[in-house]
C-alpha cells in the first residue's frame, strides 16, 4: 500500500510529542549554556552517547567554562580527549575556546553566522548551538536527520553529494518548528538515534509509520543513499620502545598526519610489513641510537588499529640501550610519568598490556 501523503506541518509536532515521551535524560539537555551545548555536540560528533558521556563529564568538570578551557595546557586537553580519535577536533576545541574568550569576551555569539566563523564549527554545530542555546530557527542536519528524512520522505539523492546536501538542508529548514526550534532539533536527532535507527528501526511502534515512504515501499535498508565508498589506506608502523633503566623515549607528533600533537614512540613507517632484521638494520634506527649499543629485548605481536580512513598494522620492538640517547628530538620520560602524556589509543593499549618495568643495568 502506498504511504499517506507526508504532512510536513504535522511532522514536527509528531516528533516533539514522541520526544517528550521517549527522550533520554542527558546532562547537556538540562542547560541553555552554549559552552556546554557546544562541548557535548563536538564530543557527540565523535562517538555514541554512552561512550561520549564520561568525556563530556570530564571536560565539564575540568573546564567548567569556556575561559578555563581557553587557558588550559594543550597536553591536558588532548589527554582528556584521549581515546576519542580525530585529535584535530580536540585542538579545534581548544582554539575555539580561545577565540570565544578573546573575540567575544568569553560568550558564544547568539548569531548563526558569527558561530560559523569559529574554528571547527560547521553548519551542523552552529545550528545546534543557535537553536538549543538561543532558540534561533536553524535546522540541524546530522546523520540521524539524513536517515529519517530520506526514509520518511523517500529522498534518494546521495547524502554525500552537493546536490543531495542542499536538498536535505532545504527540507530541514522547511520542517523546523519556528516556535520551538531547540526542542524540534533535539527531537529530530533523538528520533533518528533511537527510533529510526540505521539497522532494524522500530517501525511497528513508529508514530510516522502510516505516512512513511520507506516503510510502505520496503526501502528501509536502501535509504539513505551514499555515493562514495571511503578509500582505506593500509599503513605499517614499526615502533621502537627504546628504554634506558626506568626511562623510555617518546616523540611528539608534529607533522600534518594522524594524532598531531600527541606523543608516541619513535616510529619507522614502512610501505609493507617489514621484517625485524630490516628494521634493526635501517638507517633511521642507526641515526636514532648512534651513540650507544643496544639489544633487542622483545618484539611484540602485530596490533591492528582501525581508523576511519586508515588501517594501521603496528609492532613494537623493545630496545635496551647502554647509554642515554643524544638525539634531541626525542623526549626522555620516566615510566611512571607516561600516564601524563596524551597517547594514541594504539600506544596506550600496548603500554597497558606490556606493563613496562625498570631495567637494571
Ligand atoms: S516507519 Fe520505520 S523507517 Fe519510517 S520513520 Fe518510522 S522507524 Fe523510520
Amino acid at each position: 500500500m502506498p504511504p499517506k501523503k507526508q504532512d510536513t506541518s504535522a511532522f514536527g509536532k509528531t516528533l516533539i510529542k514522541w520526544y517528550n515521551a521517549n527522550k533520554r535524560e542527558l546532562p547537556w539537555r538540562n542547560t541553555k549554556d552554549p559552552y556546554l551545548i557546544w562541548l557535548s555536540e563536538i564530543i557527540l560528533q565523535q562517538t555514541r552517547v554512552d561512550q561520549g558521556m564520561p568525556y563530556y563529564l570530564a571536560f565539564a568538570k575540568n573546564f567548567p567554562d569556556v575561559k578555563s578551557l581557553a587557558k588550559a595546557d594543550e597536553n591536558k586537553v588532548l589527554k582528556l580527549w584521549q581515546g576519542l580519535g580525530y585529535y584535530s577536533r580536540a585542538r579545534n576545541l581548544h582554539t575555539t575556546a580561545k577565540q570565544v574568550t578573546e573575540l567575544h569576551k568569553g560568550k558564544f555569539p547568539a548569531d548563526y553566522n558569527e558561530l560559523l566563523k569559529l574554528k571547527g564549527v560547521g553548519a551542523y554545530t552552529a545550528a545546534a548551538i543557535a537553536s538549543l542555546a538561543f532558540e534561533l530557527p536553524h535546522a540541524v542536519v546530522d546523520g540521524n536527520v539524513y536517515r529519517l528524512l530520506s526514509r520518511y520522505f523517500g529522498i534518494k539523492d546521495a547524502i554525500d553529494s552537493t546536490e543531495g546536501k542542499k536538498k536535505f538542508a532545504k527540507l530541514a529548514d522547511q520542517l523546523i518548528d519556528e516556535k520551538n526550534p531547540g526542542t524540534y532539533n533535539q527531537a529530530v536527532m533523538e528520533f533518528g538515534a533511537i527510533q529510526c535507527k540505521p539497522v532494524n528501526p522500530d517501525c511497528m511502534v513508529c508514530p510516522l509509520q502510516n505516512s512513511c515512504y520507506a516503510f510502505a515501499e520496503k526501502q528501509i535498508d536502501k535509504l539513505p543513499v551514499k555515493a562514495k565508498k571511503t578509500a582505506v589506506r593500509a599503513r605499517h608502523f614499526n615502533y621502537l620502545v627504546i628504554q634506558y633503566k626506568n626511562t623510555v623515549y617518546l616523540n611528539q607528533r608534529t607533522e600534518k598526519d594522524i594524532w598531531k600533537g600527541l606523543y608516541d614512540f619513535p616510529l619507522i613507517e614502512t610501505k609493507d610489513k617489514a621484517s625485524e632484521t630490516e628494521i634493526l638494520s635501517s638507517p633511521e634506527l642507526k641515526t636514532m641510537v648512534e651513540n650507544t649499543k643496544f639489544h633487542v629485548r622483545s618484539v611484540s605481536k602485530f596490533y591492528k588499529h582501525i581508523l576511519s580512513h586508515q588501517h594501521l598494522h603496528a609492532r613494537f620492538l623493545e630496545l635496551q640501550i647502554e647509554k642515554p640517547l643524544k638525539n634531541k628530538s626525542l623526549i626522555k620520560v620516566n615510566l611512571n610519568e607516561l600516564e601524563n602524556y596524551a597517547l594514541p589509543r594504539l600506544v596506550e593499549r600496548y603500554i597497558n598490556e606490556r606493563q613496562l618495568q625498570t631495567i637494571q643495568i
